[in-house]
């Protein structure tokens, strides 16, 4: 899927407009609202900074929270002017009209090198409809789009993908990043290959165990989803943890699959297990560990991997030139229960040998709460998109660029 970037275009002079992920946290203080994790601005220092030194006239776009299209100055992104202003070191001009007159005059006042912010594109209700009017009007103050923002590259809106129907398009830094590690280098991964595979729900994580389990060498399974498949292969019984009976034909048909084509498919043999657990109170009630391959009695259910689970996966893990990690292995949430999430991420962080790609989610939470971000190889700053391409989507902010 390679996808031209911004190093394969000519730059200097054009107005160049850029999709962004400015979606940061506020905070209101005194009346005024206030950044509280600039995190995203950060993100996409290396694509503006490309673009001011090869001389661009920067248009930067972007949505923040869910103003249910119209105008909510709570939700504007005019605080992230000057905050984007002290990063980059030069001035950023705001345009409280999204599209229109007045920023179609100071898109066309840029000099070279200049950086003009829009307000909030979910200001307008055509944004999350991909209505072509906002793509036309967005479209009509530049001469080229660039995509950076990952996270929203799933969804068909006029600023991520609409906008590409009327302009060319091409990748910026952080999208190009996200595509090789989560797409590009999956297809060809160094081998041995290990998978770790997390969260709750086997319905909502199936279609990446299919698509990866086509690839890897090693499949892990974690989180509230292996109970699933702890009910079947080790035929214990698991109490209240979490469980669907239409979750067990999908596990199966993975299993099936996974034996099929060789795929050595490791679950947990033990848990941390609870007789109250309280998500939104952030508690739990008693808990213990399980024996290896024991029953997890009624009333009880499980929040976590045991020790003995961690030993198996991280014996794996040590092994591999490439991991890939998505869903947390327990209720990281909660500190008791945060243990087998935390240390995987610590087997990840261990093997300094292996490409490690932490894809995307509450994993990308848990490696940060762990401080283990800097050991790894790629964090994904996406959610959905990486979960999306992950599944062998096709995204829709990436399929609108121009192909190499
Ligand atoms: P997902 O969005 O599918 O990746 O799932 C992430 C969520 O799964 C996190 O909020 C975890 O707290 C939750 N989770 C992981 N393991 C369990 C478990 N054993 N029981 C209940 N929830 C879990």
């Amino acid at each position: 899927m390679p996808k031209q970037t911004i190093r394969d275009i000519e730059l200097a002079g054009k107005r160049v407009l850029v999709r962004v992920d400015f979606n940061v946290p506020l905070d209101e203080k005194d009346g005024q609202m206030i950044i509280t994790d600039a995190t995203r601005i950060q993100e996409t220092l290396p694509t503006l900074k490309f673009l001011i030194e090869k001389g661009a006239k920067v248009i930067l776009c972007s949505h923040l929270g869910r103003p249910k299209g119209q105008p909510d100055p709570k939700q504007s992104l005019a605080p992230v002017a000057p905050a984007l202003s002290a990063l980059l070191g030069c001035p950023v001009q705001f345009s409280p009209e999204t599209v229109g007159n007045s920023a179609k005059e100071k898109a066309l006042a840029l000099s070279n090198g200049g950086v003009l912010l829009l307000e909030n594109t979910r200001f307008h209700a055509g944004e999350e409809k991909n209505d072509p009017e906002l793509a036309k009007g967005l479209a009509d103050l530049a001469e080229v789009f660039v995509n950076d923002a990952f996270g929203s590259a799933h969804r068909a809106h006029s600023s991520t993908a609409g906008v590409a129907d009327y302009l060319p398009a091409v990748s910026g830094l952080l999208m190009e990043k996200e595509l090789t590690y989560l797409h590009d280098e999956l297809e060809n991964p160094e081998r041995p290959f290990v998978v770790i595979l997390g969260g709750a729900k086997v319905n909502d994580k199936i279609e990446v165990i299919n698509r990866l389990l086509e690839k890897a060498d090693t499949i892990i399974i974690g989180g509230g989803m292996a109970y699933t498949f702890r009910k079947i292969v080790q035929g214990i019984t698991i109490g209240k943890s979490l469980y669907k009976p239409e979750w067990e034909p999908i596990a199966q048909a993975a299993i099936d699959k996974a034996k099929k084509l060789g795929v050595n498919l490791l679950i947990p043999v033990d848990a941390m297990i609870t007789d109250a657990f309280d998500f939104d109170a952030k508690k739990l009630g008693t808990t213990k560990y399980t024996g290896v391959n024991e029953n997890i009695p009624d009333g009880w259910e499980g929040v976590d991997i045991g020790p003995e689970s961690v030993k198996l996966f991280a014996a794996e893990i040590a092994k591999a030139k490439t991991v890939i990690w998505n869903g947390p292995m327990g209720v990281f949430e909660i500190k008791e229960s945060s243990k087998g999430s935390f240390d995987v991420a610590a087997a990840i962080a261990e093997n300094t040998s292996a490409k490690t790609i932490i894809g995307g989610g509450d994993s990308v939470k848990a490696v940060k709460k762990a401080k283990l971000a800097d050991k790894m190889t790629f964090i994904s700053t996406g959610g959905g998109a990486s979960l999306e391409l992950l599944e062998g989507k096709t995204l829709p902010g990436v399929a609108c660029l121009l192909d190499k």
